[in-house]
C-alpha cells in the first residue's frame, strides 16, 4: 500500500518507474537470479521466453495438455508448434517420461508448469536438458515463493514465468515477471 501511494504522489504510474526497479532488484537478490524484470503478465512473460529463445517456425516445443492457454498460444505466435505431453495424475504435473516420447530434432524447449505450486520433477527435467540439448522454460505462475528440494521455483530452468494476477500467490492485480 506504501508503494501504490508512492507511486501515485510521484505520479510514475507506468512501468519501469523507481518501485518497478526496487521489486526488481528484491527479486534479484531473493531469488538469486541474474536479471529479473516485471512484465504485464505471466503470459507476457512466457511470449518473451519463446522469443528471447529464438522459436520459430519448424521448432517444437512441449509442454503439458493439462494447462492454462498462455504458453500454447506463446510458441504459436512465434509460428512454431506446441506438442502436448502427459501430466502425472498424483501431481497433475508433466510427466518426464511422457516428454522424452515427445523429443524429435526440431524439439527446441519443455515450457512446464508448477500445477498449483507443487514443483515438477526438475531434476528429471535438467537430465533432459543436459542429453537432448534442450531449453527449460518454466511457467511458475503458481509457483511464487514455492520450492524444489529448497531452490525457488522458476529459477531451475533456463527462463522462468512469475504472475502477479489477481488469483495468484502474489498480486499486483495484473502483472508478471521473467525471471
Ligand atoms: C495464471 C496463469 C498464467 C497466466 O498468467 P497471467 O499473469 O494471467 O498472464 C499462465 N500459466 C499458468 C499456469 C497460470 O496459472
Amino acid at each position: 500500500r506504501e508503494a501504490v501511494a508512492e507511486a501515485v504522489e510521484q505520479d510514475v504510474l507506468h512501468g519501469d518507474g523507481p518501485i518497478t526497479e526496487r521489486v526488481q532488484s528484491f527479486l534479484e537478490e531473493w531469488l538469486d537470479v541474474r536479471h529479473a524484470l516485471l512484465t504485464t503478465s505471466c503470459t507476457h512473460a512466457l511470449e518473451m521466453a519463446m522469443m528471447a529463445l529464438n522459436i520459430g517456425p519448424g521448432d517444437e516445443v512441449i509442454m503439458p495438455s493439462f494447462n492454462f492457454v498462455s504458453s500454447a498460444n506463446a510458441v504459436v505466435l512465434q509460428g512454431a508448434t506446441p506438442v502436448f505431453a502427459e501430466i502425472r495424475p498424483e501431481t497433475m504435473n508433466l510427466d518426464p517420461e511422457a516428454v522424452e516420447k515427445k523429443i524429435t530434432p526440431d524439439t527446441e524447449a519443455i515450457v512446464l508448469v508448477h500445477y498449483g505450486g507443487v514443483a515438477c520433477d526438475m531434476e528429471a527435467f535438467m537430465d533432459l536438458k543436459q542429453r537432448y540439448d534442450i531449453a527449460i522454460v518454466e511457467d511458475a505462475a503458481q509457483g511464487v515463493d514455492a520450492y524444489f528440494k529448497g531452490e525457488p521455483l522458476g529459477t531451475i530452468g533456463d527462463i522462468g514465468c512469475y504472475s502477479f494476477h489477481d488469483t495468484k500467490n502474489i498480486t499486483s492485480g495484473e502483472g508478471g515477471a521473467f525471471l
